[in-house]
């Protein structure tokens, strides 16, 4: 198997000079080299067969003994030197010290077609930052993760890759809902894929332990090869390279905003340095649009992590991060200058990717009220952002909007209770509705045209709580079928896919309080 292995991190930046495989603190380093563990039988589960290619693969190559051993971890490839990160992190808004990859495992970078990959294994045995736990992965989760990002990916939303998922055939002890209910379940692996897995933590460990030395290489190391268009070593470099990593953040979580994407466990040590989703854990896709829904059981009594509070916490997490390039930048007003920016950005950005939403094309200053009062009139009855948002683009200037509900019909499909659409309720829409046929009365571009613009902002298909889960349940009994047919869906998103109708319907019933669809824990 031919990989053009051309690693950096562990080359160029300060390594643990301690090998062994013990948890400790690790310090004055930004890695511990570490092997993954060998699993007792693996299988390969699923491959994306873009990601397989994206590094310099071919489909033979996926279905090889060798390449199984390699993404399993069960043989390290030649030419390379695996290891875990050293970060630490905020969680849930307090710093956590020294947490680093505890179950990641990086098994080099490559290079190919231009693109440089970090391979990584998610749950292939324990490093230095386990602590007390085992270091593995559950399928479920790995499932979850495999799908979904690759899933963004084809979304347009800035993301880390999944090559291939694989089971261990080691037995894993997990308690999903915390309460005392552990059992066994299958273990997995999965292969992610990024130009690199640095976190808003990397940066937050050395600031907190004082150490500046290797806070600057980590930051020269990250700018010199993330950032090349960004000055090397100066001042003037270090606040550039904040600014652009707060525009990336914050253009992440606007296209969370878009398709309704909720990530659940928003600490400093799940934010990318490069504005990529990362980390694929107690995530859920909106489906009655709801700003204060978070799919994450552990942070239900907060709700910190809730989708309509991510833009703050965006916000909230780069603060940490400029707090840790003070010792570098010797200064604070430039990072609060980046902090301010980034929420008059936000402001601008929300607004012009609702408009997009809605099918504007010309910007109007009654447009932010229109939007607002949009979101509240979508939370007073349960109602499927998916679907009403796609199917908002059949309403145009000619719709009337009269007594009763026949003005709804194109999107009454996203209603989970049509008989709430009564009294106030059925008032409110009908005033949203006239708002909005009469602000389409000032665009300029058809139908058809609008319809267009709609459907490629508006996904038809995301991956919904409930099919991630069904993929598990099948998979669980040795059918993997349905992880593949929903990864071939989820490639094309935008697309009118008639065959796959199932899959652009409300939530049934039976998802709404089911564990793994609404209800998620921090257990993978
Ligand atoms: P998370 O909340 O999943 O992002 O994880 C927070 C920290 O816990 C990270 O340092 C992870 O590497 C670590 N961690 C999570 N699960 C495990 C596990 N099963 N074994 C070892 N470390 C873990
Ligand atoms: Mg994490």
């Amino acid at each position: 198997m031919n990989l053009n292995i051309a690693d950096t991190f562990n080359r160029e930046l300060p390594a643990d000079p301690d090998r062994t495989n013990e948890p400790r603190q690790v310090k004055d380093a930004c890695f511990s080299f570490v092997k993954p563990s060998v699993p007792g039988q693996p299988k390969l589960v699923h491959y994306s067969k873009e990601m397989v290619e994206a590094i310099g693969l071919t489909e033979a190559d996926a279905t090889s003994e060798e390449f199984l051993k390699i993404f399993s971890g069960a043989k390290v490839l030649e030419g390379t030197d695996p290891y875990a990160m050293c970060y630490g992190g905020h969680q849930f808004g307090h710093w956590a010290g020294q947490l680093g990859d505890g179950r990641a495992i990086n098994l080099g970078e490559v290079v190919h077609a231009g693109n440089r990959w970090a391979l990584q294994l998610k749950g292939a045995g324990t490093t230095p930052y386990s602590r007390t736990a085992d270091g593995l992965a559950v399928l479920r989760s790995s499932i979850r993760e495999h799908l979904c990002s690759e899933a963004m990916h084809h979304l347009g939303v800035p993301t880390t890759r999944s090559v291939s998922l694989a089971l261990s055939g080691d037995e894993v002890l997990r308690d999903v809902m915390y309460n005392g209910n552990a059992a066994y379940e299958k273990g997995a692996i999965v292969c992610r894929a990024a130009p690199s897995f640095i976190r808003f933590g990397n940066f937050e460990i050395f600031a907190r332990r004082g150490d500046v030395d290797s806070l600057r290489k980590l930051t020269d190391y990250t700018i010199r090869h993330f950032f090349p268009e960004i000055e090397q070593g100066t001042k003037a470099g270090y606040i550039a390279f904040f600014k652009e990593v707060a525009r990336r953040t914050l253009d992440m979580i606007i296209h969370w905003q878009r398709v309704g994407f909720v990530h659940g466990v928003m600490n400093t040590d799940n934010l990318s340095i490069l504005g990529l989703t990362i980390d694929f854990g107690p995530y859920g896709w909106l489906e009655g649009y709801d700003d204060n829904w978070t799919p994450n059981t552990t942070d239900r009594s907060h709700r910190r992590y809730r989708f309509g509070n991510q833009p703050h916490i965006g916000l909230w997490n780069l603060a940490q991060l400029g707090s840790a390039l003070v010792p570098l930048i010797e200064e604070v007003k430039p990072l609060q200058a980046v902090l301010e920016a980034y929420k008059a950005a936000y402001q601008l950005r929300y607004l012009s990717m609702m408009r997009q939403k809605l099918g504007l094309q010309t910007d109007r200053e009654t447009d932010d009220a229109l939007v607002g009062q949009l979101v509240a009139t979508l939370q007073l009855t349960e109602t499927d952002m998916t679907i009403f948002f796609r199917n908002l683009s059949e309403i145009s200037q000619e719709t009337s909007v009269n007594e009763g509900t026949a003005f709804l019909a194109p999107v009454l499909d996203a209603f989970y209770e049509p008989d709430a659409l009564t009294g106030e309720t059925l008032a409110a829409w009908q005033s949203w509705f006239n708002a909005y046929v009469e602000r389409l009365g000032h665009e300029t571009a058809t139908a058809e045209e609008r319809r267009a613009s709609m459907h490629s902002v508006n996904p038809k298909y995301v991956l919904r709580n409930y099919m991630a889960q069904l993929a598990i349940d099948k998979a669980d009994a040795g059918d993997y079928t349905l992880i593949n047919d929903l990864h071939q869906l989820l490639k094309r998103p935008y697309d009118e896919q008639p065959e796959a109708q199932e899959w652009f319907a409300r939530r049934p019933e039976w998802a709404r309080n089911r564990v793994g669809c609404s209800m998620l824990s921090c257990s993978s």
